[in-house]
């Protein structure tokens, strides 16, 4: 392992979190349009470009490698990228290897992904009503996600549901959620929504939901601890005492994360992101093609970890257009 990358906040970079494809067999409202135009194909990492980004990161002390897209799992020979990764867990430089994805490739997959050394999985689903998904996912098919599900936890996959908070859309299933987590054995998050990209926010489907608000709800049937601990990431948590559940709360817009943030996103065109709230980036594909060696490579990247800002407050009156991230989730990879 070379030096290990530590940003000007005394902060070790721990987490990367990569983008593989910008594509999605899903249109999920608050994430897509219907019409998306997609990226060139040429303008994607190839699979061998990732695996050359992902090892440098590694070998720089990066530990945990989150997979994420658009839908990771459409892309094309993904399972040739995972199965290289591997490597890396066999050899103990990188300890966790693992993915979010919508589910619905899973089915295909959950054994091979296992085979890989991947052990937990994050899959998003925000209702388990048949209607209600077909409509907030647009071209998404419940009955395949379930099956997905299936598939995964036959596999050995342990599984955290991620929901996204929508106002008037499935604040009525809080409770039916929780329970049919705990009655899977699964980990569930409520992700609070972001206004990215050209979304509306007037919409029924994207009507933002605070969690401080959904948190109160689940006090009015469950006695709520919090816990300690945290991930590096926004993420916080807390435990239902009547069934020792614990429930996620990723909060985005706040930035009281900041401090102990260990993590970068890379885009599938190879972008790295240094703070999910704010717009500025290193482009890593231009070094990385420039030469076959990884050497150049390595300076962008400890170029770029050295720009890490401190944190984020989402002050949108300078970084997006009419209030709104001008970045798709997808792109980021979320
Ligand atoms: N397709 C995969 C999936 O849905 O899990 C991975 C990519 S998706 C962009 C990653 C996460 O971002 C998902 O959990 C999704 O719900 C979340 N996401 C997308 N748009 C969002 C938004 N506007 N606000 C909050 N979360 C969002
Ligand atoms: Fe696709 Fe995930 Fe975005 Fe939904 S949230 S459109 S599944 S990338």
């Amino acid at each position: 392992m070379t030096v290990p990358l530590i940003d000007p906040f005394q902060r070790a970079i721990s987490y990367l979190r990569v983008s593989v494809t910008d594509r999605c067999d899903f249109r999920c409202v608050y994430c897509m349009a219907e019409n998306m135009t997609f990226l060139p194909k040429k303008e994607l990492l190839t699979l061998e470009e990732l695996d050359r980004m992902c090892s440098t990161f590694v070998r720089m002390g990066v530990e945990k490698l989150r997979i994420t897209g658009g839908e990771p799992l459409v892309r094309r020979d993904i399972m040739t990228f995972f199965r290289s990764m591997k490597r890396h867990l066999d050899s103990g430089e990188l300890k966790e290897l693992t993915l979010t994805t919508n589910g619905s490739q899973l089915e295909r997959f959950a054994g091979e992904l296992y085979d890989c050394g991947v052990r937990r999985i994050n899959v998003s689903l925000d209702t388990i009503d048949e209607a209600k998904f077909a409509e907030i996912t647009r071209w998404g098919r419940l009955p395949q996600v379930m099956r997905g599900l299936d598939a995964a936890q036959e596999a050995g996959l342990r599984i955290k549901i991620n929901a996204v908070a929508l106002k008037g859309f499935n604040e009525d299933e809080l409770f039916t959620l929780a329970e049919w987590c705990a009655s899977r054995d699964m980990d569930m998050t409520w992700i609070e929504v972001m206004p990215m990209g050209d979304l509306g926010n007037e919409d029924r489907l994207t009507q933002y939901w605070s969690l401080d608000d959904l948190r109160a709800q689940l006090a009015t049937r469950y006695t709520l601890t919090d816990l300690a601990e945290r991930t590096g990431g926004p993420a916080r948590y807390l435990r239902l005492e009547e069934t020792g559940q614990k429930i996620g709360l990723i909060t985005p817009m706040t930035h009281n994360f900041c401090e102990s943030c260990n993590r970068v996103r890379l885009t599938c065109t190879g972008q790295l992101y240094m703070c999910l709230g704010q717009e500025d980036m290193a482009d890593l594909r231009a070094p990385l093609r420039a030469s076959e060696g990884d050497a150049l490579l390595e300076q962008s990247i400890r170029d770029a970890i050295a720009l890490k800002p401190k944190g984020h407050d989402f002050d949108y009156s300078r970084q997006e257009v009419d209030g709104q991230m001008s970045r798709h989730m997808s792109h980021t990879g979320g």
